[in-house]
């Protein structure tokens, strides 16, 4: 299950708050390496992102992106229950994440650093994420449904948090019993049955 690659839970490095990358750094080689191997691993892993501390590096970088092949498996209906749209890869260096309103949704979402299990997280429905990219040209995005999901996930990453912080707790499990029993049902049905 696990990338060799991809630090999992009960490394430090995913408990700590992550450095900021100085302004010096923007444009460099090392952080553009870094980059490319972010990349390479969120799509070999393959996931919708991924944080600088997940290779083990203390630095405050993510990486997103969300193809038609993530959600293939997804019904329409489930596609637009989940605000699940394509998010075009982006990189964002020193990225902060501002709410938009007070919607939430919860649903299920799993971690690299936390393979083979899901559950459901309640999180905001609109951020906006400012930062560069890895040249230290400006970012500035304002995401809704899944991709804002998807964002406050990475960031939390940066601040030592992981979705097992943040989940309904009972909703908690492994992968295939979570798709073959509760995936199919609305996030409001979960709860009741499982009285989280
Ligand atoms: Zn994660």
């Amino acid at each position: 299950m696990q990338k060799p690659n991809i630090v999992r839970a009960g490394h430090p490095v995913l408990r700590g708050v992550a450095a900021e990358v100085r302004p010096e750094e923007l444009g460099s080689k090392d952080l553009s390496h870094l980059v490319k191997r972010m990349v390479e691993a969120m799509r070999a892993a393959p996931g919708v992102g991924l944080a600088a501390p997940q290779l083990g590096v203390d630095k405050r970088v993510i990486v997103v992106e969300d193809t038609e092949k993530h959600m293939s498996k997804l019904s329409a209906n489930e596609r637009s229950a989940r605000g699940r749209v394509l998010l075009p890869l982006m990189v964002i260096v020193n990225p902060v994440l501002e709410v938009i309103g007070t919607g939430t949704a919860s649903f299920f979402e799993g971690c690299l650093s936390v393979p083979g299990y899901m559950a459901l997280v309640e999180r905001m429905l609109e951020v906006r994420v400012t930062g560069t990219d890895e040249k230290g040209e400006a970012v500035d995005v304002v995401a809704t449904g899944w991709p804002a999901r998807i964002f406050q996930h990475e960031v939390d990453h940066l601040d030592g948090m992981l979705y097992i912080d943040r989940m309904l707790s009972r909703t908690f499990g492994a992968n295939e019993e979570v798709q073959q029993r509760w995936l199919s049902m609305s996030p409001n049905e979960v709860r009741e049955k499982l009285d989280a």
